[in-house]
């Protein structure tokens, strides 16, 4: 149980979800930071995450799974079922436990420690299934490379720790506080690798669904909760900018690490 790949995969998404700190730390850069820098730096994870979505692991389950059955029409209903799964389990997820989405920028720094909290427990909510693609795409090893995914998810976790170190702060947090509390939050993700590395190990063939799934749930997270945070506030030009340049970015990272 507690093989190499077991440890690997506990180390790479540790190191990831502890970056969420250091995004969180970063609130002592700046004395404030504008809803437009926030949502430059969420809109480039959102392409970041977009793209390990995609080609860390629904391009390569995908290929993984038509081995399965000759018949593409039975290939192609379990991987769709798989991605299914994924994104209707966050959306369950949400649906039992409450959380806001974040508005602070329309109403500058007053912010009510309830809300915080609330759109705080949404962004580690979704930390958990990040840590499970981890933990998947370490089981995976013998067909992928899960070093992207790691890096994406890490460069993802600066501007996420850092938007809730503001949230925080704009709740009358101290900013030690605020900072702390990312960083424990970072550490959600670990913890869905762990489920991601235990559940992984019964059969070859979970392995590409538990990836086509954690796709999914990446897919849903990117489009239900980050895009949404930014979208809201007339910069789509400039956000889309920021998109691609993650989107980019992390797909170059991809074709180099491979
Ligand atoms: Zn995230």
């Amino acid at each position: 149980m507690f093989n190499q790949v077991f440890i690997q995969g506990l180390i790479a998404s540790a190191f990831a979800g502890l970056v969420t700190g250091l995004g969180g730390f970063m609130i002592f850069l700046k004395r404030r930071y504008s809803q437009k820098d926030i949502d430059f730096m969420l809109n480039l994870a959102a392409g970041v995450m977009l793209s390990a979505s995609f080609f860390s692991l629904l391009v390569p389950a995908m290929g993984k799974i038509l081995t399965f059955d000759p018949d593409v029409h039975v290939a192609g209903f379990w991987y769709a079922l798989a991605v299914f799964t994924g994104v209707a389990l966050v959306w369950i997820l949400n649906a039992i436990l409450p959380h806001e989405h974040n508005n602070m920028g329309h109403h500058g720094p007053h912010f009510s420690l309830r809300a915080a909290w609330l759109f705080i427990i949404a962004i580690t909510l979704h930390k958990l299934p990040e840590g499970l693609a981890v933990g998947v795409a370490f089981s995976a090893e013998d067909f992928m490379n899960p070093d992207s995914l790691v890096i994406g998810i890490a460069l993802h976790n600066i501007p996420e720790g850092l938007t809730i170190a503001i949230s925080l702060v704009a709740a009358n947090c101290s900013k030690l506080k605020a900072a702390t509390t990312a960083l424990l939050i970072g550490l959600v993700q670990p913890l869905g690798a762990i489920i991601g590395l235990l559940t992984m190990g019964f059969s070859d063939k979970i392995v590409p669904l538990g990836m086509a799934m954690a796709g999914g749930t990446l897919l849903f997270v990117v489009i239900n909760e980050i895009l949404p945070e930014t979208y809201g506030t007339k910069q789509t030009e400039r956000s889309a900018f920021a998109v691609f340049v993650g989107f980019i970015f992390m797909t170059y990272l991809k074709i180099v690490l491979d």
